[in-house]
């Protein structure tokens, strides 16, 4: 904290970047910090790639910029939610290597230290609640900044389900929600505001589940057909593996997205598999219930790859 406290007081002009595909941590990390810091440096929120429907209701989202708006070396350059520097995309990695220093917040266990100063806790359930240590013990919050990171915080623990919430992680609610943010607002956009098109797409892809290893684990494809038919955008996708995964029975979910020639891969697991270990075959990484990667095959060749992985994985658990 000694060391980020001083970056940041060295510091005139920040820059903060998170990953492509934005989640909810993702988008609360990155509002978040922003909100805290817009009044008090020259701080810029960069977020290259499209942004869900459903995250457009946070506070100070019409400030995002794009990569190549940012015309600055900034003395400093935050990254949040990334394993890796490859996360934040090709133009932000140019703007990362221009700074005079770096620092890397995050909860990936495979997080790769890339930063002058790596902030990483494993075992925190999102990204937002490592910021919320940081920012409370600068200030007091804001209501945009507590809205900010309870979206973050909630968005990546299933709103406080997960196994990754801890003591501290109700706490840290507990204190966000004293702020007076609008609980059934973010309720209502993170979990209760799916699209039609969003909707079509989801059940037209659970319609071909594959089941493998008596219904333990399940594949779900998602092909640019599959777009084409229902009208749903990219991150139309997200929400499907976590439905399969939620289906009784079911350890391990697979979702297959089409990507050109490659293929995305996102896997969730509710108790015995570790999902970095499937997509660890995959240029991936994650948590051990939440884990994603790319596959260098065209989907249907890809599918056979992870049946393969999945049969190895199974044959050391027993349960
Ligand atoms: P999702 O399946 O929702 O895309 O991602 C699940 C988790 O794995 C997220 O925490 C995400 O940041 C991480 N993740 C997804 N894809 C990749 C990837 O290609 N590389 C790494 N290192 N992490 C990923
Ligand atoms: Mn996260």
């Amino acid at each position: 904290m000694d060391k980020f406290n001083k970056f940041i007081s060295e510091a005139r002009t920040v820059v903060l970047a998170s990953h492509l595909n934005p989640d909810g941590d993702n988008l609360g990390s990155l509002l978040g910090m922003y909100s805290f810091f817009k009044d008090k440096k020259e701080v810029y929120a960069i977020e290259d790639d499209i942004l869900p429907e459903n995250l457009k209701f946070l506070p100070n989202i019409k400030f995002l910029k794009k990569s190549d708006e940012i015309k600055i070396k900034p003395d400093l350059f935050i990254t949040l939610d990334c394993g890796d520097e490859d996360r934040i995309g090709e133009s932000a990695k140019k703007i990362f290597k221009s700074a005079k220093k770096t620092v890397n917040i995050d909860h990936h266990r495979t997080n790769t230290n890339f930063a002058d100063l790596n902030i990483v806790d494993p075992k925190a359930p999102a990204t937002g609640e490592i910021l919320y240590e940081l920012l409370s013990q600068m200030g007091s919050l804001d209501i945009d900044t507590a809205t900010c990171l309870f979206t973050a915080i909630s968005s990546d623990t299933g709103s406080f389900k997960y196994d990754s919430v801890r003591e501290r992680t109700f706490e840290v609610a507990g204190k966000l929600l004293s702020l007076g943010i609008d609980l059934n607002q973010i309720t209502i956009n993170l979990f209760q505001s799916r699209s039609v098109e969003k909707t079509s797409l989801l059940v037209l892809s659970v319609k071909n589940i594959l089941y493998l290893q008596n219904g333990k684990a399940a594949i779900v494809k998602v092909t640019d057909e599959d777009m084409l038919n229902t009208g749903a955008k990219k991150s139309d996708a997200d929400g499907i593996v976590e439905f399969v995964r939620d289906i009784e029975g079911v350890e391990l979910a697979v979702l297959l997205k089409e990507k050109g020639k490659d293929t995305r891969i996102s896997t969730r697991s509710k108790k015995y598999i570790d999902c970095t270990k499937i997509v660890g075959h995959f240029e991936g990484g994650g948590h051990i219930r939440a884990a994603g990667g790319t596959i260098r095959f065209p989907i249907i060749e890809a599918e056979k790859e992870v049946i393969k992985v999945i049969d190895e994985e199974f044959k050391c658990l027993e349960f």
